[in-house]
C-alpha cells in the first residue's frame, strides 16, 4: 500500500480489503482498491480507476456506517443500516440495499431523495475533472497512474462502459439470483441461455423470448470480451453468474464448458477474493429433466454453486392464476430433489423462490408450509426459501406479518427476495 497527500486529498493505492465475503455490521471492502479521502467524503475505486464506493464523513451523512456502491451496470445502491427493523431477520444481511430504480422492495425509504446523498454523488461527478487539474508532478508514479485512471473514468465514460458490458452479454440483466447477496452482487455475468420456459403472467422480469441455449462459440466470445472489459480489476471477482432466467436448462455439457472456461479465463484460482462461486437460475423442469447427471456435472466444477429454482407456489389454483404451467406433482418432486441435493452435495446449494403477496389465496401459504415444515424432520441451515413480494403496495405491514408467520413455521431459512438488476 502507498499513501500520498495532495492538497486536501489523502490518497492511498493498493489497499487490501478482506479476501473472503463476510456478513458484518460495518463497511467491509474486498480485494484491492484505491481510495481518496477529502474532508467530506471517502471515495473508493476499483483497480481500473472506476468509482465503486462513496461514504460521507461529515455529521450530515445519514449514518456513519452507511455508504453508496456503484455496480458494473452503473447503478447506484445505497446500503442502509435500516434502523431498528430486523434487517438481518428479513434479508439474512446486515444492510438494506436501497435501489435508485423501481424494484419489489417493501420499504418506503428513498435515500436518493436525501440532499446529503445527492451532494455526495455530485461531489464524485466533479472529482475526475478536479484531479485532472491538480499538480501531481511530484507524486510517485503509482499515485500519478492511479489518479490518471480515475480522471479517465468520469460519468460519461462509466455510462459507456455499462453499455459495453450489456452489449457483450446481449442486454441488461433484469434480475440477479437472490443468492448473489453472498458475494454482495459482485458477479461476472455470462449468458448461456436466453428466454424462459413458462412466460408466467405475473412476471415483470421476463424477456418474452423463447428458451434457447447459446452456441458454444458465442459463450467463448463473451468470455474473451468480458476478460478485456474487466481488465486488471478481474482479480477482484470470485463469482460468475451463468444467466439468464434458466441457465440450468442449458444442460450439463454447456454449463460445464462455460463454467470451466470462465474459471480459467477469469483467473478465479488466483483471485484476491477466495472461494470461487457460481450462480444459476433454474426452472422446475430443468432441474427434473437434468436429474442426477446434471447435479453430478455441477458437483465436479471448481466452484461452490448456488442454483435458485423458481417454484412461485405449490398450490394448483394459485399456479393457474399466475399462468405458470406446472403440475403440483412436479413441484413436489423438484422440492424433494432440492432437499436431497442439499443434504448430499457439499458444494451445491439449491434455493427456492415462492411468492409473497396479500392477494394470494390462503392455500398458497398452506401448501408452502406443508413443503417447508411437514416434509422435514428437523431444521436445516442449507437451502433457503426466498419470498418474493408481489404487489408490494400498500399493505407492507400485513406482508411482513405473513413473512414472519412463514419464517417461524419453516424448517428451512426464509428470507425476502429483493430484485436487483445488473
Ligand atoms: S417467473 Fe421465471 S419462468 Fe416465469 S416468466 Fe418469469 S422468468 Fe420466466
Amino acid at each position: 500500500m502507498q499513501f500520498y497527500k495532495l492538497r486536501n486529498l489523502d490518497i492511498a493505492v493498493d489497499k487490501e480489503g478482506a479476501d473472503r465475503h463476510a456478513k458484518v455490521t460495518y463497511p467491509i471492502r474486498y480485494g484491492r482498491f484505491c481510495e481518496i479521502r477529502t474532508p467530506e467524503y471517502l471515495f473508493q475505486f476499483n483497480l481500473n480507476g472506476e468509482i465503486k464506493y462513496i461514504r460521507g464523513l461529515s455529521g450530515n451523512w445519514p449514518h456513519p456506517a452507511e455508504w453508496l456502491k456503484r455496480t458494473d451496470a452503473n447503478d447506484w445502491v445505497f446500503y442502509s443500516v435500516g434502523g431498528y427493523n430486523g434487517i438481518y431477520y428479513l434479508l439474512g444481511e446486515y444492510y438494506l440495499p436501497c435501489l435508485a430504480y423501481r424494484s419489489n422492495s417493501i420499504w418506503q425509504y428513498d435515500p436518493f431523495d436525501d440532499a446529503n446523498v445527492q451532494q455526495a454523488l455530485a461531489a464524485w461527478t466533479q472529482l475526475p475533472a478536479d484531479l485532472g487539474s491538480l499538480p501531481a508532478n511530484g507524486a510517485p508514479a503509482k499515485i500519478k497512474n492511479a489518479l490518471a485512471r480515475i480522471a479517465r473514468h468520469d460519468q460519461p465514460t462509466l455510462n459507456t462502459r455499462s453499455k459495453s458490458l450489456h452489449r457483450i452479454i446481449g442486454g441488461p440483466i433484469s434480475v440477479l439470483p437472490p443468492d448473489t447477496r453472498h458475494v454482495d452482487y459482485d458477479v461476472i455475468p455470462l449468458m448461456i441461455a436466453d428466454g424462459c420456459r413458462y412466460h408466467c403472467r405475473f412476471c415483470c422480469i421476463k424477456t418474452g423470448r423463447r428458451f434457447q441455449p447459446r452456441a458454444t462459440d458465442n459463450i467463448l466470445q463473451q468470455i474473451q470480451d468480458l476478460q478485456r472489459f474487466y481488465g486488471v480489476n478481474l482479480r477482484n471477482y470470485n463469482a460468475v453468474f451463468l444467466g439468464n432466467h434458466d441457465g440450468l436448462g442449458a444442460g450439463p455439457e454447456l454449463i460445464r464448458r462455460a463454467a470451466t472456461a470462465a474459471y480459467i479465463a477469469f483467473g478465479l484460482e488466483t483471485s484476491y477474493v477466495k472461494s470461487p462461486t457460481l450462480f444459476l437460475f433454474g426452472s422446475v423442469d430443468s432441474l427434473l429433466d437434468g436429474g442426477p447427471t446434471l447435479i453430478e456435472a455441477i458437483g465436479r466444477l471448481p466452484y461452490y454453486t448456488y442454483i435458485n429454482i423458481g417454484f412461485e407456489s405449490a398450490d394448483a389454483a394459485t399456479l393457474r392464476r399466475l399462468n405458470k404451467p406446472l403440475e403440483i406433482a412436479k413441484i413436489e418432486d423438484a422440492f424433494q430433489m432440492m432437499l436431497d441435493v442439499n443434504r448430499n452435495y457439499h458444494n451445491i446449494e439449491i434455493t427456492a423462490n415462492f411468492l409473497l403477496g396479500d392477494r394470494l389465496a390462503p392455500d398458497h401459504y398452506r401448501s408452502l408450509i406443508e413443503l417447508a415444515r411437514n416434509r422435514l424432520d428437523r431444521t436445516y441451515s442449507k437451502g433457503a426459501l426466498y419470498l418474493s413480494p408481489l404487489e408490494t403496495n400498500p399493505k407492507n405491514r400485513e406482508l411482513r406479518a405473513k413473512f414472519v408467520e412463514i419464517k417461524n413455521l419453516s424448517r428451512l431459512p426464509v428470507y425476502l427476495y429483493l430484485i436487483q438488476r445488473l
